[in-house]
């Protein structure tokens, strides 16, 4: 057989923005609908995070429009009232993939550095258009504005316009506009069920929504304390390997393996450094510079199992609070009852996160043959992929015996649910479903159980009621010929139908175990009732 020649391949490597400009499914941006959808997205998640994160009373406004005459091309310009960014930041906040202020060990909406260039990249390759961002800093007395796209092939930004004027008003915050290819038609209901959703986990603020048909939905402010926001933390040595221990020790200036470890991991004191670092059989006063591939393998491995470690601290987190849920369940359902849960918080590979499930039963809620699930992580709506999230798991009939909790669908039921966490485990870059790790799939489970049982209490009570209430009426019903009959047998006068009235009383109430003036209001309602 001859030989086959060498096969010559030419090798490249790809800048992040090209990944993304190629794979933007990955990112929620696979066709015009769904582009539309995740650009008010990661536009209203930026506006979000740079408020309430910060304390600051959040005021968005949200237009989407059409642009021009084309029937498939749409501004969408958010304005918040947050931080504003520094200038010399928003080129690259906004033109350059994985570049962010959110690479930190605290909880916020984004995460990847990604969002808010998937838009700019989208609009660049479906109309061309660049983005434009107003935004004045915290403190700053001037507005700055940029006209920018991307360059793909290098992942820079390129600045098509730039310009600063002083301010007159005291605005502080950021206003983006992006002009897409995107779908109303097919993406506006889903837009609105977002704003919505992320209206009832934020009832501290202020959202607008103006939408292309002319629509405007007002979420107004329902209460004015906004959460405390999430502090900066340092990672807890459950959550280390060994690239990120190599990492940590490049840009610690401790001199002895005591010293990095208490320095670089959060919950880790003098005694707890000596006594780990004694049973994992290293030095206390190691230069950490010089350990070897070897030892920081077994270092990285020691540190994932030791148990003596704090659990990890939850002051990077923030959850939604009880209040905030019942406000939120409240003012969109009108439900007839409501509870919420917090749990404790807990960790998954050394990331703290804690779990909240509020449940909203009755009332307006529409009768449906499956719980109304509506999913959140780190405040964030979860719109899509509902049924391979672990919250539908844990929630779905068919694994959840809501029976014994007596709820039997069609039910009006709600169910919220709520993961804040440093690092959510999404499925993928969109953020739409979150992975079922088992510690979080067992906080759900507890925290669903929880709230139903009180629930379960709820419905009870009701049934209880309103068999007590069957009977009493039954009681009513013959109380008046009862006790005219009784007054006739007793005698002329001997006994007043007062009299007998006042005994039968007692009587309802030693059965049923109900209050009195309950019985009493409720015998002068039903007499009003037979007399009407
Ligand atoms: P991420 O939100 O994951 O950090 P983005 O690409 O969406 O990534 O945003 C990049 C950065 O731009 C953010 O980290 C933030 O610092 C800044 N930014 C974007 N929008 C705003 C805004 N409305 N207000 C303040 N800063 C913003
Ligand atoms: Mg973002």
């Amino acid at each position: 057989m001859p030989q086959r020649a060498a096969v010559k391949e030419t090798f490249k490597s790809m800048s992040p923005s090209r990944f993304f400009y190629e794979y933007k499914e990955l990112a929620g941006f696979s066709n015009p609908a769904r582009a539309l959808y995740q650009t008010v997205r990661e536009l209203v998640e930026n506006a979000l995070d740079a408020t309430d994160v910060h304390g600051i009373k959040p005021d968005i406004v949200v237009v989407i429009r059409r642009f021009g005459e084309a029937r498939d091309k749409y501004t969408v310009a958010v304005l918040d009232n947050g931080i504003g960014i520094d200038p010399k930041h928003v080129p690259y906040a906004f033109a350059q993939v994985l570049y962010s202020s959110k690479y930190k060990l605290r909880q916020s909406r984004g995460r990847f550095g990604l969002g808010v260039k998937m838009a700019v990249l989208y609009a660049q390759m479906t109309t061309g258009e660049p983005v434009e961002v107003y935004t004045s800093p915290l403190g700053s007395k001037r507005i700055y504005y940029f006209k920018l796209k991307i360059d793909i092939e290098k992942n820079k930004p390129i600045v098509l316009g730039k310009g600063s004027w002083s301010k007159t008003n005291d605005w502080h915050g950021t206003l983006v506009k992006i002009t897409i290819r995107g779908d109303w038609q097919r993406a506006g209901w889903r837009i609105k069920e977002y704003i919505k959703r992320t209206a009832i986990v934020t009832p501290y603020a202020r959202i607008v929504l103006i939408t292309p048909d002319g629509s405007i939905a007002i979420y107004p402010r329902v209460i004015e304390k906004v959460p405390p926001g999430p502090k900066e933390a340092k990672p807890h040595p459950h959550g280390v390997d060994i690239e990120m221990l190599k990492y940590l020790i490049k840009n610690s200036k401790a001199k002895t393996l005591r010293e990095f470890l208490i320095e670089s991991f959060q919950g880790v004191g003098r005694k707890t450094a000596d006594k780990f670092l004694k049973e994992a059989g290293f030095d206390p006063n190691l230069d950490p510079h010089k350990l070897n591939d070897k030892m920081l393998e077994k270092l990285a491995a020691k540190l994932k199992e030791y148990k003596g470690f704090r659990s990890p601290s939850a002051s990077a987190l923030s959850p939604l609070g009880e209040e905030v849920i019942e406000a939120g369940l409240k003012a969109i359902f009108s439900p007839e009852f409501v509870t919420v849960v917090t749990r404790k918080p807990k960790a998954y590979e050394g990331h703290p996160f804690i779990v909240e499930v509020g449940i909203a039963y009755g009332g307006e809620i529409p009768p449906s043959s499956e719980p109304i699930l509506l999913r959140y992580a780190n405040k964030i709506p979860l719109l899509y992929d509902e049924k391979s999230d672990v919250a539908w798991k844990v929630v779905d009939p068919n694994n959840f015996d809501w029976k014994q909790y007596l709820v039997t669908f069609p039910a009006p039921l709600v169910v919220l649910t709520h993961i804040c966490s440093t690092k959510i485990p999404y499925k993928g870059v969109g953020k739409e479903s979150i992975a079922d790790v088992s510690e979080i799939e067992h906080e759900l489970k507890n925290a669903v159980r929880e709230a139903a049982r009180k629930l379960r209490a709820y419905i009870l009570e009701k049934k209880r009621e309103q068999e007590t209430r069957r009977r009493l009426i039954t009681f009513l019903k013959y109380m008046p010929e009862i006790t005219r009959s009784l007054a006739v047998i007793a005698g002329d006068g001997k006994v007043s139908e007062e009299q007998l009235k006042e005994k039968l009383v007692e009587c309802i109430v030693r059965k049923l175990g109900v209050p009195k003036e309950h019985v009493v209001k409720m015998i002068s309602s039903y007499e009003v009732k037979i007399e009407e």
